[in-house]
């Protein structure tokens, strides 16, 4: 793995960014501009189902407008970036198949309808359905077939995923910057779907294959994600591959304080997208940001900054090159963050 810092930060194109997208895009900003690094901004759009037209392009404006443009990419119209894996498809099958041909994952033919009824059977039995290669005579999926069978299936068009084969019998030691150590028992993983019978790879194949394809040193990115570590790490290991750092972001509190930040939240607090405005290309409902309210880059890059993080010294206003100067991965809290409008509102007074 390269010396130099590489940092991306990775949004899905499913609606207008929130504040905890551009925190996050800071704090990886912060931190690449910190080490000399670069920033990379990679489209995760694989999920076609939930593609929404123009939300890569208020992404892109947004940080702009933010000052925190990111560094390379792949030319597009004589304009580097952004890196989109839709762009990219045809690397992941061939990864996927190479964790067939390890013995690391393998194609599954069950049916949602068998799914669900395996699912439901074991609600009423109280128990929690794990789908993996431990119970898979319950399961009927694909590694109770022999090769031949599985071609047979594969040659008669039948629908099939491919899922990983998730180690067991261990105690799986992730460490994350933020967090700290943390144990995971492999036997709760189940067998994740890596690539689907659309022919498109699922956010943890496509998001391991680019994060190693490029270079990514430290991965850096909300709390919601923490689940997903064990089974990354999983995957590093399986495909033999260095892993990177990880650091996973506080999450953002309601402004009680008690309870997760939830989109409606925003929308009531009137902070529904940031910072620019966002038709909804469904309803053509327009909402506005704080541009159209006349709020300051700066003040809002103040805001979200201490938004989880700080400084560890009195001051409380920074320019852009004083927080690169200042950021620091170790200082980012393990607690909730209390999103407080006020406090938007005190920073942008300030300039
Ligand atoms: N595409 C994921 C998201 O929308 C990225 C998660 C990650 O950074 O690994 O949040």
């Amino acid at each position: 793995m390269t010396d130099q810092v590489r940092v991306r930060f990775a949004p899905s194109p499913t609606g207008p960014l929130h504040i905890g997208g551009v925190r996050t895009a800071l704090f990886n900003y912060l931190f690449a501009k910190k080490h000399n690094g670069t920033f990379i901004l990679r489209i995760e759009d694989t999920d076609q189902n939930r593609y929404v037209e123009g939300a890569e392009q208020y992404i892109i404006d947004a940080l702009n407008w933010c000052n925190i443009p990111f560094d390379e990419g792949p030319n597009h119209n004589e304009k580097f970036g952004p890196y989109r894996q839709s762009e990219r498809k045809h690397l992941y099958r061939d990864y996927a198949e190479k964790l067939i041909a390890s013995g690391n994952a393998y194609y599954a033919f069950d049916t949602a309808e068998s799914l669900d009824h395996h699912r439901k059977d074991h609600e009423t039995q109280g128990k929690t359905f794990i789908y993996n290669w431990h119970n898979r005579k319950l399961l009927l999926n694909s590694l109770a077939l022999s090769k031949e069978e599985t071609q047979k299936k594969l040659d008669n068009g039948e629908d099939y995923v491919i899922r990983f084969k998730s180690p067991k019998d261990q105690t799986l030691q992730l460490t994350d910057i933020v967090r700290g150590d943390i144990s995971i028992d492999t036997n709760i993983l189940d067998d994740k779907v890596l690539f689907k019978s659309d022919g498109m790879p699922t956010y943890h194949l496509a998001n391991i294959v680019d994060d190693h394809l490029m270079e990514i040193t430290h991965v850096i990115r909300g709390e919601e994600w923490l689940p997903s570590l064990a089974l990354h790490y999983q995957l590093y290991e399986a495909f033999g591959w260095e892993k990177p750092q990880f650091a996973h972001l506080p999450l953002l509190l309601k402004p009680t304080g008690k309870g997760k930040l939830s989109k409606r939240d925003g929308d009531k607090l009137g902070f529904p997208v940031f910072p620019l405005e966002w038709k909804d290309p469904q309803t053509g409902d327009i909402s506005r940001g704080y541009k159209e309210d006349g709020y300051f880059a700066d003040g809002l890059i103040n805001f979200l900054a201490f938004l989880g993080w700080n400084p560890g010294t009195e001051q409380e206003q920074f320019t852009l090159e004083e927080l690169v100067d200042a950021f620091e991965l170790e200082r980012v809290h393990k607690s909730g963050a209390r999103f407080d409008p006020d406090k938007i509102k005190w920073f942008n007074h300030q300039y």
